[in-house]
Order: C-alpha cells, then structure tokens, then sequence
C-alpha cells in the first residue's frame, strides 16, 4: 500500500483505502466504465479536494468509498479492513459509526427541526435520548447555529441547512466526511461560511475529509487534490 504523503510513517494506516476499484454502468446495452482501477488513501486529518469534469465519476467514488455501493471489482478498505465481505448489517454499521456524508441540496428531514435532524443518526445508533441532545446542541453551537436548533430546514438560510447538514455528518463522529458538491448550490459568501464549518472539523476533529468540488479557489486550499482520468484518481499539483 503505497503512503501519499511523507508525514505519514509505514504504521500508520489510512482511514480509507480505496484498492483498484472498477465500476461499469449499462448505457442501454452498451457498458461504460466509469472507474477503471481507481486507488486512493486517505488519511486521518488530511482534507482532500477531487476536482474533475461533470460526468467524470466524482460521486460515483464517494458513493463507494462511503460504502453506500458496492464496486463492481476492487476493495474498500475502512481503517486497514476490508469491506467488501461484511455482511449487510456490519457494513450499515460501520457507515454509521466512521462515515459522514454531504451532498450538495442539504436532504435534511423537513418535518423536523435543526436539532432533532441532528439527534436522528445518534439514535439510530442507539445512544441515549438525553446524550444526543446534548451533542446535536454541542455541534449545531460549534457550527455557529446555536440559536437556531429550533429552526426547521425551511425556516433556515441555503447556508445554515447545509451546516446543519455538515453537523448530522459528524454526529456520530464518523473517521471520514465524503461530501459530494457541498457549496455547489450557494452564492460564494455563504460557500466560504460552509466551506470553513468543513476546515474547522477537520482541524478541531482529526477527521479525514474528501470533497467533490468545481471550486478551485476552495480547492486550494486544502490539504491535497486529486482529480479523474479515464477511470483513475491523479495526484494534482
Ligand atoms: P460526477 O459526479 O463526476 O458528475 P457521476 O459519478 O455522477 O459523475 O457519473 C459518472 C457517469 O456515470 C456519468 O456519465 C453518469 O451518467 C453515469 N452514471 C452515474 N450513475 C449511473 C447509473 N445509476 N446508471 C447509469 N449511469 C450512471
Ligand atoms: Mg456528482
């Protein structure tokens, strides 16, 4: 497993490793490949930008990475294990525990407020009524939305949903954020606002982040880029 990145010693492993992974879809009868052997790791802390053309597979990656579909060949490794073998229970268990995802419309429940969209995925999870309104209230706050939990998604800027979004991402304090086109709905004010809610997790959580974007300026200035070539992740830069 090659390391990218000199900081990182031969022990470490990363959070995610993405291992020659293929994945064709039927257009009509006639197949087309979207990713032709694709490897990447990423690493605990490191804020990824994957910078490619509509079309190219940018979420087509991040939906197998995140374990939200299979590969048609090819392995994703979670922490050093494999997944693909898990039974269905484990892997929605291990999406649960160490994945987050942001897509770019917010997808948050409507008939529920702020707070409670964010206390969902804790208990499904399984934690403690009391437990997760405490933390859903500890990172709305963190995220400058602290007075705004009561808020349903409606009542709320395209900005503040899509920190509360970003907030029900890192409620179960996931190792990974996937988030597909985060800031590709909003006007470059409020994307700078919730590009920063993203750096500042990083930074405060050691997360290890990987974001779809066609914002270059974003791009960056973040930890590494990497792009899509006829089915393969490139190193940019
Ligand atoms: P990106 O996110 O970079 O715009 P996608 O991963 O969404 O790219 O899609 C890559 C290619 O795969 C596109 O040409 C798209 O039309 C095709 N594609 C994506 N999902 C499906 C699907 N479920 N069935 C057939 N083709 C698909
Ligand atoms: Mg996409």
């Amino acid at each position: 497993m090659e390391s990218q990145g000199a900081e990182h010693g031969a022990e470490d492993v990363p959070v995610i490793y993405l291992h020659e992974i293929k994945r064709q879809y039927l257009q009509g009868e006639v197949p087309l490949t979207i990713l032709d052997g694709a490897k990447l790791a990423l690493w605990a802390g490191q804020s990824v930008a994957l910078v490619a053309p509509s079309g190219s597979g940018k979420s087509t990656l991040l939906h197998i990475a995140g374990l939200l579909e299979a590969p048609d060949s090819g392995e994703v490794y979670v922490s050093g294990a494999p997944t693909s073998q898990l039974p269905d229970i484990e892997r929605t268990q291990l999406r649960r525990t160490d994945i987050g995802f942001v897509y770019q419309s917010h997808r948050l429940l409507p008939e529920f407020s702020a707070l409670e969209n964010v206390m969902l995925p804790q208990m499904i999870r399984g934690l403690k009524k009391s437990e997760t309104v405490k933390r859903a209230k500890e990172i709305l706050g963190y995220l400058g939305l602290g007075d705004r939990i009561t808020h349903r998604p409606a009542e709320l800027s395209g900005g503040e949903q899509q920190r509360v979004a970003i907030a029900r991402a890192v409620a179960n304090a996931p190792r990974v954020l996937f988030a597909d086109e985060p800031t590709g709905n909003l006007d470059p004010g409020t994307a700078e606002h919730v590009f920063q809610a993203l750096m500042q997790l990083v930074k405060a959580t050691h997360v290890s982040m990987l974001i779809a974007t066609h914002n270059m300026e974003l791009a960056g200035r973040m930890d590494r880029r990497v792009s899509l070539s006829h089915g393969q992740v490139v190193e940019l830069d």
